[in-house]
């Protein structure tokens, strides 16, 4: 039978890597994602043996296989898991991240937005009338930094892979959105309060963390966040496969060259930037104003009623999710 063969050792290869011009066996698959891990980590200065990481788990493909790379290159790190109360996917999303979790005996963070604040994404869009993402997004950022400083971490690590990271850069590029540019490096240093976060997977593709998670037998929520279905992003993802259909390499290209050409001329304006900001009053987070965003949000949407997911979906999104629902049934 034919088929073809891993670059490195000729043996049966389960995955071709257009992008790298080979083929590879599972083995020398996993090798290749750790030592693209580990490029990122030591030229970027990521994270130090001895360095308390604390990773943001969202119960899929990429932020579970980055929590076991990481264990797997000898580092100690605990997870942290959001339940952002979006129906029946942050359920099983919070399932399989517990999974992971209790079956390797690691320590794993939880917390719950309605339980903890009263309120949950769905209704914080409603109320707001704002894309569920823009509250879902802050919402996250807050509630990491805030435990990463309260549990001591020294950093923490986000599973954004290459396709996310290249996607956000296009959508930047495309409005020459100068401030998200100088902003959007792999690595934000502790600063003004926030806590260091890196980015560890930026040279890794989604489908190279599928396969990652594939062949370490890592169960992983597969669905994408139906809040995310018909929105710009994954519109950018496209376009960047078609592109790299055509032409491999392209989307590393892109991002990997905008990381080495352009941030370190773009930092200038990222310093100018952060200035020294105030204390939150309610909360103590660092802040431009006298409340955080978070603060004010919560304020706002805290105590509302629970919203079905269906209620904030757009018109492509809830055709899908209905679908979806109805075939599950
Ligand atoms: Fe949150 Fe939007 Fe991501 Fe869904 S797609 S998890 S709503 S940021
Ligand atoms: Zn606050």
């Amino acid at each position: 039978m034919n088929f073809s063969k891993c670059r490195v050792c000729g043996e049966r290869a389960i995955i071709d890597l257009p992008r790298h011009n080979a083929n590879f066996c599972a083995d020398h698959l996993l090798q290749l994602c750790r030592r693209q891990v580990e490029k990122a980590i030591k030229d970027h200065e990521m994270l130090s043996p001895d360095d308390r990481i604390l990773v943001a788990v969202s119960g899929g493909k990429d932020s579970l296989a980055i929590w076991d790379i990481l264990l797997d290159l000898g580092y100690s790190a605990d997870g942290l898991y959001i339940g952002l109360g979006i129906g029946e996917y942050s359920d099983v999303s919070g399932e399989y991240t517990r999974a992971f979790a209790d079956e390797r005996g690691l320590t794993l963070h939880t917390i719950d937005l309605r339980d903890e604040y009263d309120y949950d994404v769905p209704t914080a869009a409603k109320v707001t009338r704002r894309v569920p993402c823009s509250a879902c997004g802050m919402s996250k950022r807050h509630l990491f930094d805030k435990a990463a400083l309260d549990g001591g971490y020294d950093v923490v690590v986000t599973g954004h892979n290459l396709d996310d990271e290249a996607a956000v850069l296009f959508g930047n590029t495309l409005r020459w959105d100068v401030e998200y540019l100088a902003r959007q490096h792999p690595v934000l240093p502790a600063r003004n309060g926030f806590p260091k976060k890196v980015k560890p997977l930026m040279r890794l593709t989604e489908r190279e963390m599928a396969a990652w998670c594939i062949v370490r037998g890592i169960d992983y929520q597969v669905d994408e966040c139906p809040m995310a279905i018909g929105n710009k992003h994954l519109a950018y993802k496209e376009a960047l496969n078609s592109i790299e259909r055509e032409s491999p390499g392209s989307k590393s290209a892109f991002y990997l060259e905008f990381v080495d050409k352009m941030s370190p001329i773009l930092a200038g304006l990222n310093q100018a930037a952060a200035g020294e900001l105030n204390r939150c009053a309610e909360c103590g987070a660092p802040t431009t104003g006298d409340t955080c965003a978070f603060c004010r949000l919560h304020e706002r949407v805290g105590g509302h009623e629970p919203v079905p997911v269906e209620m904030v979906l757009n018109k492509k999104a809830r055709k899908a999710y209905l679908a979806a629902q109805a075939a599950g049934e």
